[in-house]
């Protein structure tokens, strides 16, 4: 008798960012929630097959940086009101302060189809005002997550949000494939009290941190004010720093800066689009140089369509324009080098063994369809990101269980979904309308 299995990919390419290998024509074999074994023609009694043929499998993507309670706001802010700063404490903390608990589970349920359909297996959330509804959302849909309130006990009234929420949050999801984290919604936002408590407990819990992070001047000269150091300084010298810190953006950073963040091994998330238009070009190249672990993520779904593989487009594009084409220099970063930040960077982030197609990994897979006219011919598959969306995934299988086939979403109603959004989408509209009359 052979051996069984869950799933048999067939005769497909498989991409592993983070060995740089290419492996042509081979079977992927996952049983309970792993990749079993990865070769060609492999013999196993099995309980589903995926036909690879004609397709292309990579790591599952990984976002590491998102808001999923932002994205009903997509399309209510103009370009010009989205400049008004700070916009996160103008609007975009009232909005999630005001969401009723109904318009907070259409908003993650929102956002886990729009991950799913774009080929994303798991992410980390920034904070919003319900983490467990949304802890919820993600263990129905099927997808890897980290979780969080948005600590604060600085900013608006309706908003305070303790260390404890958080400790009480990370008891009830601590093991499985969803998980609480510790975070900071950003220093100006966080007494000297709350910060160190948040570093203190994340450490002694094994936990980690999320956070934003030297992601705009006013931050840069509120920590100079405040405790005659840069953020980055801060943290650092107090010891708050490690490789369980997921600090988002990091857009503004001194040389200093990168080597400490380099030496305490703490995770960057790189989110191109919002970088481009309302930070700068972060010192990216440098980063990688300096050996930090750089992730990327969408910062949700609220401005852009959460696709990642646009986000690596952004990244290549807007890095190279800046750091390398007035030097003649095109080879910043690499297509490959934006797909492991995309993939096994992010595994690496939330804690999970992901991000590789290896045996032994955890089984999350994107599937891509590349008979398309965009993605014919693609020489080296490598430079997928540079022709792909996230819409050319077909398949997703993530912890083991394939939760998207044939481009249809098996855990989740996407019809229900957007019913649902356009049957709310009134009051949503008019409850920005009264939280941008307040600011504007
Ligand atoms: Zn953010």
């Amino acid at each position: 008798m052979r051996e069984e299995v869950d799933i048999l990919v067939k005769n497909i390419t498989a991409l592993d960012p983070a060995s740089d290998t290419i492996l042509h024509g081979v079977d992927i074999a996952v049983k309970n929630n792993r990749i079993v074994k990865i070769g060609q023609r492999l013999k196993f009694d099995l309980v589903e097959e995926i036909d690879g043929g004609g397709k292309i499998a990579i790591p599952g993507l990984v976002d590491a940086h998102t808001h999923a309670f932002q994205i009903l706001l997509r399309g209510a802010l103009s370009m010009k009101e989205l400049q008004v700063h700070p916009i996160w404490l103008r609007v975009l903390i009232p909005f999630e302060a005001e969401l009723t608990r109904e318009e907070a589970e259409i908003s993650v349920e929102l956002s886990c189809l729009n991950m799913i359909r774009k080929g994303i297996t798991s992410f980390a959330d920034a904070g919003g005002p319900y983490p467990e509804i949304l802890a919820e959302a993600a263990l129905r849909s099927g997808l890897r997550a980290l979780v969080t309130h948005s600590t604060m006990d600085r900013g608006p009234e309706n908003y305070t949000r303790t260390v404890q929420m958080n400790r009480d949050l990370i008891q009830r999801y601590r093991n499985g494939r969803v998980r609480g984290s510790y975070s900071i919604r950003q220093i100006m936002t966080s007494s000297d009290q709350q910060i160190e408590e948040t570093f203190r407990y994340a450490r002694t819990d094994g936990v980690r941190v999320h956070m934003h992070l030297n992601e705009e001047v006013s931050e840069i000269q509120h920590a100079l004010a405040r405790w005659g150091l840069r953020p980055v300084e801060y943290l650092y010298s107090k010891g708050f720093l490690g490789d369980n810190v997921l600090a988002a953006h990091c857009a503004f950073l001194t040389g200093e800066e990168i080597r400490q963040l380099s030496s305490s091994g703490t995770n960057i998330i790189h989110c191109p689009t919002i970088a481009m238009l309302y930070m700068n070009f972060p010192r990216i190249p440098e980063l990688i140089a300096a050996g930090v672990n750089i992730a990327l993520g969408s910062d949700g779904g609220s401005y852009r369509p959460i696709d990642l593989f646009m986000e690596m487009n952004i990244m290549i594009s807007g890095l190279t324009g800046y750091y390398g084409t007035p030097y003649h220099d095109f080879n910043v970063i690499t297509p490959r080098t934006a797909l492991k930040a995309a993939t096994y960077n992010g595994a690496r982030v939330l804690g999970f063994k992901a991000g590789r197609l290896q045996e032994d990994y955890l089984a999350d897979i994107a599937i891509i369809d590349v008979q398309k006219p965009h993605l014919t011919p693609l020489h080296d598959p490598y430079l997928l990101p540079l022709y792909a969306t996230g819409e050319d995934i077909t398949d997703l299988i993530v912890d083991g269980k394939i939760i998207m086939k044939n481009s249809q979403p098996l855990t989740l109603d996407q019809e229900k979904i957007i019913q649902m959004v356009k049957e709310i989408q009134p009051q949503i509209l008019e409850k920005i309308k009264s939280i941008t009359r307040r600011q504007y």
